[in-house]
């Protein structure tokens, strides 16, 4: 299996040392070139509501690394088959995710999810529909998110259907795994969805359900599972009802993200792709900006004028 191997966060840090930023310190300007490209932007979302949808590239800022970023190696994340099917893969999986989870739950909201607040804020919003499963933009306060591939703060039995804190959970491996977070040290990488690279996971207990004795799982949607019906219908909504799509931070490697972005196109909406490096919709979109997604997203919460005006308008200073 590839392992990523981009460090995660300075060498050193340890279980503790979560890079955490104040969101105002990743506050940048654009370069005169971004800020051209921005404007038409602009330009183009002006007078628009939007559907926004953000992937693992908003996040970074916040010290979550990237599955796809231009740093980061091809990694093949355990299927959904592979987690029902065999006991040493869930083993394996939920070793890495104890160790992970207890690195990722520091993870604090950048200046990029401040600035989704305040498109939603401002009426420019018809939703966020989210592929990371981090709840920044809900930490943020973000009201209308679709966490499109689950959320880490939640497990879920497959048996009987309970839905467990992670927290909680957490509580009952330490207590199945005593020592085992300070055994494994702070000595290795990890992936947005928590799977810290840990290489021996042999003598990991793995909890289960504690009303059925059923198998708990992540409230991650898996390779190879589907999205739940409920949720894609929320998405399409989102889309359905704005004038434009804005994609900030997501490559668009998988179809459960890259389907909206062909949806939008379908029905004659402008794309505007911010990420950087190439995307599969960069094709689709009106327009595509290589550049960091907090920057351009504050650029954007600050420049576009409010639903139904011009930017000429905007521009204009009340009497
Ligand atoms: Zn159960």
């Amino acid at each position: 299996m590839p392992l990523a191997r981009k460090p995660f966060g300075p060498a050193g840090t340890g279980l503790t040392g979560f890079v955490t930023r104040d969101p105002a310190d990743a506050s940048t300007d654009p370069t005169d070139a971004e800020r051209a490209q921005l404007d038409a932007a602009v330009e183009l979302l002006a007078g628009r509501r939007m559907a926004l949808l953000t992937g693992a590239g908003l996040s970074t800022d916040s010290g979550i690394p990237d599955y796809r970023g231009p740093d980061a190696p091809p990694r093949n994340p355990m299927t959904y088959q592979q987690f029902v099917g065999d006991p040493v893969m869930r083993q394996r999986y939920w070793a890495r995710n104890h160790v992970g989870w207890h690195h990722l739950r520091h993870a604090v909201p950048n200046a990029g999810h401040e600035a989704v607040v305040h498109l939603e804020e401002r009426g420019l919003l018809t939703g966020v529909i989210t592929q990371n499963v981090d709840r920044l933009h809900s930490d943020a306060g973000s009201i209308r998110v679709v966490d499109l591939h689950g959320r880490y703060d939640r497990v879920l039995c497959l048996s009987c259907g309970s839905v467990y804190t992670r927290e909680g959970i957490a509580r009952l491996l330490e207590k199945l795994n005593p020592g085992y977070l300070e055994q494994v040290g702070a000595e290795w990488d990890t992936a947005p969805d928590a799977d810290a690279e840990i290489a021996d996971t042999e003598g990991f207990t793995v909890a289960d359900c504690p009303v059925c004795d059923g198998m708990l799982k992540p409230d991650f949607v898996y390779f190879g599972e589907n999205v739940p019906k409920e949720r894609v219908r929320l998405a399409y909504a989102a889309v359905d009802d704005a004038g434009a799509l804005l994609v900030a931070g997501s490559s668009l490697t998988v179809m459960s993200g890259l389907r909206f972005v062909r949806h939008a196109a379908k029905e004659g909406k402008p794309v505007v792709i911010i990420n950087r490096g190439q995307t599969r919709g960069d094709d689709l979109a009106d327009l595509k900006i290589d550049m960091g997604v907090g920057t351009a997203l504050q650029y954007l919460a600050r420049s576009l004028p409010e639903p139904g005006r011009t930017q000429h308008d905007a521009g204009a200073q009340p009497d």
